[in-house]
């Protein structure tokens, strides 16, 4: 396991489509791994032969945490329980390695290339994001606030074509492509004044980034912790889904 991320690790240099491929292969050892993490944190919590002091008589031979018991059975109380652990204790601990992840972000810094405000994408259309930020969403609020959308496809590619490959099957045609008029000779001419939006940036450790961005160097520092948070929110939104 400690060489999972051999190839990121070792090598800056590759493309960062290989490394998105790499990612997504990854992604799925990772899945298994925190499914049958959190399996057994789940188990732990399983009754213990509960059905020599039980008169019902079910039958249920695979006591499974997804299988569907009687009411009054010790089983049913468990698959509560599981759900409550995973919805409380559990989720606090993933914050707090969200939270961790989010700061180490502090050790790296900006290398003020203007790949990220040349840039950018979003799955929402200008009024969409309008709307949404009418309605209270702040990051859509900040967005909408400083990025203006491309007149075409071919100058969102003309902007950052690297990016813009890279990019591949992470896009669509309803992919929407912005850039902020505010980056002038390759500066923010309102740095005092820009959103939260730029201060944070990247908000995300699984998201694709420029690949000049120097927080690359974080997003790959992070990605297998990343991708395990990622698969276990999951995973609990699955728990959640089947027993809540
Ligand atoms: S406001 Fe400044 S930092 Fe934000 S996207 Fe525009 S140029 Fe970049
Ligand atoms: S792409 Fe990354 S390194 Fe470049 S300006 Fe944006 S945050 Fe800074």
């Amino acid at each position: 396991m400690e060489n999972f991320f051999k190839n990121e690790e070792n090598n800056q240099e590759t493309p960062i489509i290989n490394q998105y491929d790499n990612l997504k292969d990854n992604y799925y050892r990772i899945f298994i791994e925190a499914a049958e993490s959190i399996r057994a944190s789940v188990d732990k919590l399983k009754p213990e032969n509960p059905c020599t002091l039980c008169d019902k008589k079910c039958n249920i031979e695979k006591k499974d945490i997804f299988t569907d018991y009687p009411v009054g059975c010790k089983y049913k109380e468990w698959q509560s329980e599981a759900l409550s652990y995973l919805n409380g204790e559990y989720r606090e601990k993933l914050k707090t390695s969200y939270k961790a992840i989010m700061d180490k972000k502090n050790e790296y810094e900006c290398n003020k290339c203007g790949d990220c405000c040349r840039l950018a994408v979003s799955e929402y259309s200008y009024e969409q994001l309008k709307q949404r930020a009418f309605r209270g969403d702040k990051f859509s609020k900040d967005f909408h606030s400083v990025f203006v959308p491309f007149n075409t496809v071919e100058d969102a590619k003309k902007a950052n074509p690297e990016y813009f490959d890279a990019l591949g099957d992470l896009v669509d045609d309803k992919t929407y492509y912005y850039y902020c008029p505010k980056l002038k000779d390759n500066l923010c001419s309102d740095y005092e004044n820009r959103p939260d939006i730029c201060k944070d940036f990247p908000h995300n450790p699984l998201k694709l980034l420029p690949s000049r961005c120097s927080f690359n160097a974080w997003r790959i520092e992070v990605s297998k912790q990343s991708m395990l948070l990622k698969a276990k929110t999951d995973i609990i939104e699955f728990y959640k889904q089947k027993l809540g």
